[in-house]
């Protein structure tokens, strides 16, 4: 049984201890999660992460009701097949298929997933990060999985849902994500449901204005059957040897430039560091790489959120992480046997 103190972070790691005990076959007991956030303990949408991983997993689960600190997870194998889950708050459904994935990748089976509440959440990858960034670094380490966004779903209201089908992949493997290569496109995407499209449209000014995007390389998605209002400004980069998605959402009492502009300094500090992963990509390839056993890419500064990551990865798997300061900004992150 491995013992977590959960105090150190957020969901993110009991989303990624319930990964690796569902990969290894480890049981874990963590205490403290999420202890310093403002309301502590599991809300919905981690009960639908374990719920997802105890039916995946076949595991045995104490201590999964809202508000809890403390969760005992032992699993007894995995299963593919058809699995539906249901957030029913505007919970990210992107972080609750990321936390089964893996294990069914590696474990070779085949499986359908639905999962229904937020596609397009503040805090968490949307559908578009994981269907146009991280989706397609899994693909070059051997995952052979389609990936659809079958309607969106805005914080709070939620109700949208995604789909992944997976066929039997070959285990997870090693890649190096030094260089990104040239830049081959770039689109700004503004998504507005229930809302005036002029939003979107003050979005993109700022979008053009920021990245000097030309006239084809920017849209305004009036999406229609979301079940509640929303706004999502995503904006993508496609380079030779992958892409990255940078994404702000539309907030009461926040004006529509500055949700632009914090996302246009985000984009730009990534494209003037000329690196391979955002922030947010390099957090979410730590696990597949560490499965892989082997693996490397460049990135802009880890957060305390990736350093802490890597941690508890490594108390589950016999890997070890290493982060190299190559300086203006370039970061090398490895992980080796
Ligand atoms: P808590 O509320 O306890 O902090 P949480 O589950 O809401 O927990 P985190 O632990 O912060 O959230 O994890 C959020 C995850 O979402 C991380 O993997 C992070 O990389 C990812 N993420 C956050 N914002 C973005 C973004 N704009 N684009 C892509 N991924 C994102």
């Amino acid at each position: 049984m491995i013992e977590i103190n959960g105090q150190a972070g957020g969901g993110q790691l009991l989303r990624t201890a319930l990964a690796l005990s569902l990969c290894t076959g480890e049981p874990f007991a963590m205490d403290g999660i999420r202890g310093k956030r403002e309301r502590p303990g599991l809300l919905r949408q981690h009960l639908t992460a374990v719920e997802a991983a105890r039916d995946v997993g076949d595991a045995i689960v104490e201590g999964a009701q809202p508000g809890s600190m403390a969760l005992r997870f032992s699993p007894r194998g995995v299963r593919g097949g058809q699995h539906r889950w249901t957030i029913g708050t505007a919970g990210s459904t992107t972080l609750v298929l990321q936390t089964v994935l893996p294990a069914l990748w590696m474990h070779g089976v085949t499986a359908g997933l639905a999962i229904e509440g937020g596609t397009h959440n503040p805090q968490a990858p949307s559908a578009n990060f994981i269907a146009e960034a991280f989706l397609p670094v899994l693909a070059r380490m051997g995952l052979e999985a389609t990936f659809n966004l079958e309607s969106h779903g805005f914080y709070p209201a939620g109700g949208g849902s995604i789909r992944m089908d997976l066929r039997e992949s070959g285990r997870p493997a090693e890649v190096h994500l030094l260089e990104r290569g040239n830049m081959i496109e770039r689109h700004a995407l503004a998504l507005v449901s229930a809302i005036p499209a002029r939003i979107a449209e003050r979005e993109l000014a700022v979008a053009r204005a920021r990245l000097g995007l030309a006239g084809d390389e920017w849209s305004v998605h009036e999406v229609r059957q979301a079940s509640g209002p929303g706004n999502a400004l995503s904006i993508r980069f496609g380079t030779e040897h992958g892409a990255a998605v940078f994404t702000g959402f539309g907030q009461k009492r926040v004006t529509a430039e500055a949700v632009a502009e914090r996302v246009c300094a985000e984009a730009k500090a990534w494209v003037e560091a000329g690196v391979f992963a955002d922030t947010y990509l390099a957090d979410q390839l730590l696990l597949p790489m560490a499965l892989a056993g082997r693996g490397s890419f460049s990135t802009l500064e880890p957060s305390d959120h990736t350093r802490s990551n890597a941690a508890l990865i490594e108390k589950f798997l016999p890997v070890e992480f290493t982060f190299r300061d190559e300086g203006r900004g370039r970061w090398n992150v490895a992980v080796d046997r």
